[in-house]
């Protein structure tokens, strides 16, 4: 399970400690690390807090947050070239710092259970933040053979839903007041110096996070998150020939949005696995075919059983060579666009066994001189030339 966030710079995490300029903390500090931390520390740091601060299994009070600032830490200082631009640069690195998608894979750390929450909101800047729900995505494998004739899916997952009690506005009864930290803006402002100039910096209320309301009580229902974690049944299609990170949105079934805004979109994202032996070139799948002397020699039929279900027949033309190439028209993937499918290309290889039994041996010993080119220095100079020649 892979969960999926947006970071905004606009976060209420800006508070915190040993915040810098962006306003966010020092992703070392954050999971408790020196600069030269190793992989295995990092890795063992951010499974040890991201149990601690799940928002499913927290208690702690500002878990939420905690947990997404794990989670943005852990991303950039477990990706090796992110890490060396955080280094460098730190949150404000070049290309507008580290405000990508996140991806991060907790199905280690939770005994592979569906565990959805923790998006980061969209928006950005200043001014109260929309509260459409965030989108979640879901990593989905599928195999070759969907791949090739599509599949109709069915999964369970948890996901989160509106929480019914408080009509997901986290409060008991639905009874919200004016934050008094912000007099319901949603934001704090405060005037910076930045050398010369005074610049106004906007950032989110830390005690409403944003939404310019606060519950009067807090929901016990769901602890004041507005949602609950529900068991849903997902039917969705996978298109013949997609790809791998293809994503399929079905709209709605994300997040819910909190004071009556619309719910985000789980986006499946699916994963196709490795086949045994094609490797996939847009709608071709392409293959070695390891055959020995005597079949290229003599030519060979091969058949082998196929994605679509029909045999795959490989026919050897007589006097092929390792490096030649087979192509089978239209037994590729489908196209996703334009229809049709790809081919399969067959690249033939000769297979040399590192030892031979003595009547074979005896055999080539018999058939060297036959086979061998008959003016040597002419076949040297013929393939100088064709090389030349860009062959
Ligand atoms: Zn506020
Ligand atoms: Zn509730």
């Amino acid at each position: 399970m892979i969960l999926h966030g947006r970071w905004v710079e606009d976060s209420p995490l800006s508070q915190r400690d040993g915040a810098d300029m962006s306003g966010k903390r020092d992703y070392y500090e954050v999971l408790g690390l020196d600069r030269d931390a190793d992989e295995k520390a990092l890795k063992n740091a951010f499974r040890r807090l991201a149990r601690k601060y799940h928002p499913d299994r927290s208690d702690e009070p500002d878990a939420e947050d905690r947990f997404k600032e794990i989670q943005e830490a852990y991303a950039v200082l477990s990706d090796p070239s992110k890490r060396s631009q955080y280094d460098r640069f730190g949150h404000d690195g070049p290309g507008g710092g580290f405000g990508g998608g996140f991806n991060v894979d907790l199905s280690d750390l939770f005994g592979g259970s569906d565990i959805f929450s923790a998006f980061f909101g969209g928006g950005g800047g200043g001014g109260q933040r929309s509260r459409r729900g965030s989108d979640i995505l879901y990593r989905h494998t599928v195999s070759s053979e969907d791949v090739m004739n599509g599949a109709d899916e069915e999964v369970e997952l948890e996901l989160p839903t509106s929480c019914v009690p408080c009509s997901g506005t986290g409060a008991e009864g639905g009874v919200l007041d004016t934050c008094v930290e912000c007099s319901g803006r949603g934001v704090l402002s405060r005037m910076v110096q930045m050398g010369p100039f005074q610049t106004r910096q906007d950032r989110t209320c830390p005690s409403c996070d944003g939404r310019g309301k606060i519950p009067k009580t807090t929901c016990k229902a769901c602890k004041g998150r507005g949602r609950k974690e529900q068991s849903t049944t997902l039917r969705f299609s996978i298109p013949a020939g997609a790809e791998d990170g293809t994503r399929l949105r079905l709209r709605g079934k994300g997040e819910p949005g909190r004071d009556g805004q619309a719910s985000g979109d789980l986006l499946v994202e699916l994963e196709v696995s490795p086949h045994p032996y094609f490797e996939r070139s847009r709608s071709d799948l392409i293959m070695s075919l390891p055959l020995g002397y005597a079949d290229l020699a003599l030519g060979t039929t091969v058949t082998l059983d196929h994605l679509d279900g029909k045999p795959l027949e490989i026919r050897v033309p007589k006097g092929s060579t390792a490096g030649d190439t087979i192509d089978i028209p239209r037994r590729g993937f489908p196209r996703l666009r334009g229809g049709g499918r790809g081919d399969v290309v067959v690249l033939l290889k000769l297979h040399m066994p590192s030892k031979f039994p003595r009547q074979v041996r005896a055999a080539l010993e018999e058939l060297r001189e036959d086979m061998a080119p008959k003016d040597l220095e002419a076949r040297i100079r013929d393939e100088a030339e064709a090389r030349r020649r860009g062959g």
